[in-house]
């Protein structure tokens, strides 16, 4: 309740050019403090704000389903509230359907897919350890950057972008390293890469090692069984395949895994991300404990994508989104371009990277897109900038419309440049 004193108060010293004749009487500075003018410079912003509404194409954010949009303007739950525990309940059993695993320990990282990168990579690795990392593209680089600082030795396990890691050359480098955790990326988002993962389990198994794979861009996209392949630690992103905001990061352990954390000899060196004390939040441990605010509108996003991919069903989504991949190259390569990944069995379906020819301008064609289409296509990253553009389809945006509307910023912005991709101009425009 306003007390009237004050508001009386407050406008007398509004009208006063001294802040210090409003010093006693308001309740404001109480505490001592010294008024002082505020400074109106920086102020704003005020209205409501509007976007412009864009197909996001590229290799992510993609467009959130506009259902689990809904569910954020939900009423938020307090953060230990059975109602919102309940609802944590569900989103492990989601992730458990997600990854294909029984394991217990699945929870959502407070932060996008580099959060759970980095919780992955903290409670699994302790000073010392050496990690071979495979790097066929800047996932792998930045998982060797932040282990080493997290006091791992890396070595780094090297291919050729545009190319996935040979089982014979993974084997050769465990063998010969022995390592305590090797990591991979399913789909390795700057080359258009999907890595097998065939045989990788085996290998880590027999040799000790644990197995951490990043499925940011391919987790909901293509099939990913962490049990029956034998991962032992994976972890996800939100607003790729899952068509949520970005914000929460997907994670599972087994057993394995969490041996090696309940092991530790040493405190994990992240707070945030210690699994020991947030897996405690979401009740890994038989209880359950505040370590830091539950992302409660985000959970809330993820619970709602979990139930569409349940809904749809794994193999049902992974299919849709192999023929959104078929249907994208049947039709550039009828406009004379061709796929950045020169083995059909490593291209993923998610992130699709398309050379870019000679003569052609990408950067010109990516704004061709976005100012005629509202379609966002994306240029290259880390090894491939400058050399591919960046297509994706993504869980909701894995759809017929959303292909051929790509297809048609394709279309115009390389007539717009003269390529006619060696076909006749007639047959091109045709
Ligand atoms: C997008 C992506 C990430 C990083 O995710 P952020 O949400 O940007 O933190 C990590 N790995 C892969 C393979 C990605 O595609």
């Amino acid at each position: 309740m306003v007390d009237p004193n004050q508001v009386a108060g407050l406008e007398a010293c509004a009208a006063n050019d001294s802040p210090d004749g409003c010093l006693y009487g308001t309740g404001l500075y109480k505490t001592g403090e010294s008024a002082a003018s505020v400074d109106d410079t920086f102020r704003g912003p005020t209205g409501t704000l509007e976007v412009p509404q864009r197909f996001l194409m590229g290799p992510g954010p993609g467009n959130a389903n506009p259902r689990i949009l809904a569910a954020q303007t939900l009423p938020l739950l307090g953060h230990m509230h059975p109602p919102f525990l309940a609802i944590m309940d569900e989103i492990q059993a989601g992730l458990r359907y997600l990854f294909q695993t029984s394991s217990n320990y699945t929870l959502l990282a407070s932060g996008t897919g580099h959060a759970g990168m980095e919780m992955a990579v903290a409670n699994l690795l302790e000073p010392g350890d050496t990690v071979l990392v495979g790097v066929n593209g800047i996932w792998g680089e930045r998982v060797a950057d932040m282990a080493e600082r997290f006091g791992a030795k890396v070595v780094a396990l090297h291919t050729e972008a545009g190319t996935a890691l040979s089982l014979a050359d993974l084997t050769a480098a465990v063998e010969l390293h022995r390592p305590a955790l090797l990591f991979l990326t399913q789909g390795e988002s700057s080359t258009g890469v999907r890595q097998s993962l065939a045989g990788v389990g085996e290998l880590c198994r027999r040799n000790g090692a644990l197995l951490l794979v990043d499925a940011v861009a391919s987790l909901g996209g293509v099939p990913l069984f962490a049990d029956a392949w034998q991962i032992d630690a994976v972890y996800s992103g939100s607003q790729k395949c899952l068509s949520a905001p970005p914000g929460a990061a997907p994670l599972m352990l087994n057993e394995r895994a969490m041996a090696k954390v309940r092991g530790r000899s040493s405190k994990v060196r992240s707070y945030y991300f210690d699994l020991l004390l947030v897996g405690d939040y979401w009740g890994w441990y038989g209880s359950r404990s505040y370590h830091h605010t539950g992302m409660v509108s985000m959970w809330y996003a993820v619970r709602e994508a979990l139930a569409i991919v349940s809904e749809e069903g794994l193999e049902a989504g992974w299919a849709r989104h192999d023929a959104a991949h078929r249907q994208l190259w049947e039709g550039l390569i009828q406009l004379g371009l061709e796929p950045f990944v020169a083995e059909e069995r490593d291209r993923l379906a998610t992130v699709n990277t398309i050379k870019v020819p000679a003569g052609v301008d990408w950067a010109a064609l990516c704004k061709h897109a976005m100012d005629v289409y509202a379609v966002e296509v994306s240029g290259g990253l880390g090894p491939t900038a400058g050399k591919v553009w960046r297509v994706g389809l993504m869980g909701y945006n894995a759809k017929p419309a959303n292909v051929e509307l790509v297809l048609a910023a394709f279309r115009s912005g390389l007539a717009l440049q003269g390529f006619t991709g060696g076909v006749s101009a007639a047959a091109a425009s045709a």
